[in-house]
């Protein structure tokens, strides 16, 4: 058999193309996929167009051993997916018996009248096997290609397409042979834009290598990707790491976790590492910091404090107070004030290294401003508790 080491996603439906429904069927495949060692060559978003979708799945079925569609399996005539197919596999849909008892039996347990618009979802090709779906009424298609080749065409809800791909799609793809052993590891940074770290890893980014090192830019930090083959998991596994160990040898001091790890998540691991409980004060920032590490402290906070704009004079005070009246080990203050449209942060921490405050600009005002305050009190925090020690990484 083929192994299926390549995909196509195409999304179906004119809600996509005209901008009303965002496409999240595709992004959630593609991870799946790629956890699982499949490359994905595109992603293609397309109207309810006949000529269209089959162009598109002939093509795709020329590119990649896997092709996998969502939408378009509804019963309206602007529902065209197993027509696409059908077109672009040479064959004729029938009304397939078993499939109508299913239809007919869903309507009447629901008391509905069944309108033979509905009989499409009874659809099937020669080649396609049905691939039941517990929370709608349409189906979705396995088809073998002669040539070793899988098309998947599954619903466009992702409530429906979700557990037909967990449950019933991706065990068959695996005993079919889906994927390359790879493994991926993720380093997370602060306090180092991503071209100075480009500039630190210099040949390790080669974007023909394997381990295949990148780097991307997010609102929480800057984040390094390896992602390793090999003849087997623990091979993949083995290479993956080695990398990730020369990578974080160039960077250290900025690693503030190894893993998709959030600040909050983060901080939470060090404090139970310590045996320590948390009190917050902010001013300025309309709740950010509680709202970035509120959830992930848990029990770990042992309470927070939102003061208005102005509403906090001394940092280190305030600080100490909170600690204090908290009854607990550590105490932070933010204090955010705007100036030409930046946001001035002023932290201050008892309890965990200097009394001293620390002072730092973040990049614009307003809401955003404010974000990156809480970003920045966060990485000040999680340093402060040791967590960027090389040691500290979980
Ligand atoms: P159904 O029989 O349930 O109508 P379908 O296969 O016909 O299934 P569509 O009609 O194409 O699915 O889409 C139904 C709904 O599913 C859309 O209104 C939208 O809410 C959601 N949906 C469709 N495609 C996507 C997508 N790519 N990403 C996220 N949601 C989607
Ligand atoms: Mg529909």
């Amino acid at each position: 058999v083929r192994p299926l080491l390549t995909a196509e996603l195409l999304s179906v439906g004119s809600e996509l193309t005209v901008g009303e429904t965002r496409d999240t069927n595709a992004g959630d495949l593609a991870r799946r996929l790629t956890a699982a060692g499949v490359e994905v060559l595109r992603m293609t978003a397309l109207p309810d167009d006949l000529a269209v979708v089959t162009q598109a799945l002939s093509e795709g079925l020329a590119r990649a051993d896997l092709l996998v569609s969502t939408g378009g399996l509804g019963p309206t005539p602007d529902d065209l997916t197993r027509e696409s197919i059908a077109a672009a596999v040479g064959e004729r849909p029938g009304v397939d018996p078993g499939l109508e008892r299913w239809l007919r039996g869903l309507f009447e347990r629901r008391g509905a009248t069944f309108a033979d618009t509905n009989l499409k979802q009874a659809w099937r090709i020669p080649s396609a096997t049905a691939i039941p779906n517990d929370h709608g009424t349409a189906p979705g298609w396995w088809v073998d290609r002669p040539d070793g080749r899988v098309v998947v065409a599954l619903p466009g809800p992702p409530r429906e397409m979700v557990p037909m791909w967990d449950g019933f799609v991706l065990p068959r793809l695996e005993a079919r042979g889906l994927g390359r052993p790879s493994a991926v590891r993720l380093l997370r940074l602060t306090g180092i834009g991503e071209s100075l770290v480009a500039e630190r890893l210099g040949p390790l980014l080669d974007r023909d290598a394997d381990p295949l090192v990148a780097t991307y830019a997010r609102a929480d930090a800057v984040d390094v990707r390896i992602a390793a083959t090999g003849i087997d998991a623990a091979e993949a596994e083995a290479r993956a790491a080695e990398m990730a160990g020369r990578v974080a040898a160039r960077l250290e001091g900025h690693v503030w976790a190894t893993g998709p790890a959030s600040w909050g998540e983060r901080i939470a691991q060090r404090l139970a590492a310590r045996g320590e409980r948390l009190a917050l004060v902010e001013a300025g920032t309309r709740g950010a910091l509680a709202t970035l590490l509120a959830e992930p402290l848990g029990d770990r906070l042992a309470w927070s404090l939102v003061l208005p704009d102005g509403g906090l004079e001394s940092p280190v005070d305030a600080a100490e107070a909170a600690r204090a009246d908290a009854g607990c080990d550590v105490g932070l203050a933010l204090r955010v004030r705007p100036r030409r449209g930046d946001t001035v942060v002023t932290v201050a921490i008892a309890g965990a290294g200097p009394r001293r405050a620390e002072r730092r600009l973040a990049f614009l005002g307003g809401p955003q401003g404010r974000g990156r305050a809480a970003l920045a009190a966060a990485a000040i925090l999680l340093e402060r508790l040791g967590g960027l020690e090389a040691d500290a990484a979980p």
